[in-house]
């Protein structure tokens, strides 16, 4: 069976390598980039605690060692049995479409210039401007798990006043409040300015237009406010939910489509899957086995969400080498070192098996 997987991120990287233990899967993989990279870990690289080494690992001599084809091309769209790519077209039994998300600037004025750190390379410009530039005033725009994170890491290694603007009334919105209440303090005590209920109305040349009519002076501005689909995703004609794909209980859209990671919205037993790097690699560990199953002829198992809007599962970094955990309702705040180890060894292990 000819599986050719969209995308080699983690999501797609990880199916790859536990697709590669059933032999009787043909194995494709298109993805433009040459390398897998650890999302997790851009904070950290903008701080430059980590480098591109320590959090990549290049996709070809991984391909080579599991017996996957390495296309380095853009999917730009699905034909019946086809992925249509730049230069090539690639035939299929099953598609496994795993393109991510793209950052969401929300038609804002002026947003798309601002800083992002959503790739790699928008990651490396930020850390670039830094290095050359010394900044003293920085607002990070959005506090979820990314701005909350790039916030902690700046306010450690820089010698910059750092700004964190949140429309909601509270820092890390989607999470329950007691740790929105914990990180808020954390953020305070490690000097970065928390301003909540001011939404960013434009990106000016001398700073952050605000909803109360203020101008927020600054000279770097990094956008962590959101994401949407990628363009892939939106040029495809299969049923979706707010532009993400929408998969059954086997994280199909298609009986030939499999959709995993930030791309997908899989809603199964009433629980709605986070965007996460964690559920990412569930539903791709998950559907290396339910392909295997395909392949013989066997009943697909359904999948079950871990890391729920309603119920989250995270690891959180505050800087200085400490992380909070979020498990549900509960949030873990000590021994708060330890959990940052436990963090770290997490996110550097993902890479380290692709080496
Ligand atoms: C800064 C940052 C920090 C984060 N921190 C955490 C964290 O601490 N914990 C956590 O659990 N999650 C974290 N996340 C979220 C996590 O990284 C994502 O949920 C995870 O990467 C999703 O995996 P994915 O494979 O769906 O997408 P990605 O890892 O983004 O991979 C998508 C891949 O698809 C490729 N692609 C896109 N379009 C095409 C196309 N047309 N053709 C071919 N290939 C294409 C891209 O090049 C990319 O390699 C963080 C995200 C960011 C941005």
């Amino acid at each position: 069976m000819r599986v050719v997987v969209v995308g080699g991120g983690i999501a797609g990287a990880e199916l790859i390598r536990c697709a590669s233990a059933h032999e009787a899967l043909e194995l494709v993989l298109i993805e433009p980039k040459p390398r897998i990279e650890c999302q997790a870990l851009y904070p950290e690289l903008l701080s430059g605690k980590v480098s591109v080494e320590d959090i990549t690992a290049p996709l070809k001599p991984f391909c080579e060692r599991v017996g996957a084809t390495l296309i380095s091309e853009r999917a730009i769209s699905l034909e019946e049995g086809v992925v249509v790519c730049e230069r090539s077209r690639v035939e299929y039994d099953v598609v496994v479409v795993a393109t991510g998300a793209t950052q969401n600037y929300y038609g804002i004025r002026g947003a798309e210039r601002a800083f992002s750190i959503h790739t790699l390379e928008h990651a490396l410009r930020a850390r670039q401007f830094i290095e050359s530039h010394s900044p003293e005033r920085i607002v990070i725009v959005g506090s979820g798990l990314t701005g909350v994170e790039t916030a902690c890491e700046l306010a450690e290694s820089l010698d910059a006043t750092i700004y964190i603007v949140e429309m909601m009334d509270r820092v890390l919105p989607t999470f329950p409040e007691r740790t929105s209440s914990l990180v808020g303090k954390t953020l305070e005590s490690r000097g970065v300015r928390v301003l909540t209920s001011l939404g960013v109305c434009a990106i000016e040349e001398e700073g952050v237009a605000l909803s109360d009519g203020s101008v927020l002076e600054c000279d770097m501005v990094i956008w962590t406010a959101g994401i949407r689909p990628s363009s892939f995703v939106e040029s495809l004609s299969l049923p979706k939910r707010n532009g993400w794909l929408l998969t059954d209980r086997y994280l199909r859209v298609r009986e030939d489509v499999f959709v995993i990671g930030d791309n997908a919205w899989v809603e199964v037993d009433g629980k709605i899957a986070t965007k996460t790097g964690m559920e990412a690699e569930r539903q791709a560990r998950h559907t290396a086995e339910n392909l295997a199953r395909l392949e013989r002829g066997t009943p697909l198992f359904p999948y079950r969400v871990r890391a729920s809007t309603d119920s989250p599962v995270a690891l959180i970094s505050t800087g200085c080498g400490c992380a909070v955990g979020v498990y549900g309702r509960m949030c873990i705040t000590m021994p708060s070192r330890l959990i940052y180890a436990v963090k770290s060894w997490i996110d550097r292990s993902f890479i380290r098996r692709f080496r």
